[in-house]
């Protein structure tokens, strides 16, 4: 049986983004950077020290844009696009500083750590976010850390950025 559907309605500028960024064309893809900034820099400030929080965040908005694409195409619309990048930048810092964190203990030659399968989609958090029922991610963050984390990150760095954006 299909679950009812609670989403918010997704707003015209959010499309316009969305379509514009996957067309190529400049302005949309400086709204997303604009859009996505501050977003990055609370997350990393929230997982970083203080001295590495702008390295972090520069590295991980940069690997956010390099796959603007996916990103967005993978968009599902069950959360306003603004709480998807949210969810999309913490889950970025979150990997990136662990990334960071391997390369000074054990050199340049460490491999990107493997993330699991297993874990709910960037989607599907942003969609558990704004509120959607989806049990499955509701009990996948009883005992996951990892994404409990990338939630609690991204809801903060929402806050903060005052919503939408
Ligand atoms: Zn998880």
């Amino acid at each position: 049986m299909a679950q009812p559907r609670v989403s918010p309605p997704i707003s015209q500028a959010d499309e316009a983004l969305a379509a514009g960024v996957l067309a190529g064309e400049i302005g949309p893809q400086d709204r997303l950077t604009r859009a996505l900034r501050p977003l990055v820099e609370h997350s990393a400030s929230g997982v970083a020290h203080p001295g590495d929080a702008d390295d972090l965040a520069a590295l991980s908005l940069y690997q956010i844009l390099q796959a603007e694409e996916r990103l967005l195409s993978s968009w599902d619309r069950r959360a306003p696009l603004n709480t998807y990048l949210a969810v999309a930048a913490a889950r970025v810092c979150v990997d990136e500083h662990r990334r960071f964190q391997l390369l000074r203990r054990m050199g340049p030659d460490v491999q990107r750590p493997e993330i699991g399968p297993g874990h709910p989609s960037d989607s599907d958090l942003a969609g558990h976010l704004a509120g959607l029922p989806l049990p499955q991610v509701r009990d996948h963050l009883l005992s996951c850390a990892r994404c409990a984390r990338n939630l609690e990150l991204a809801a903060r760095a929402l806050a903060a950025s005052g919503g939408d954006a």
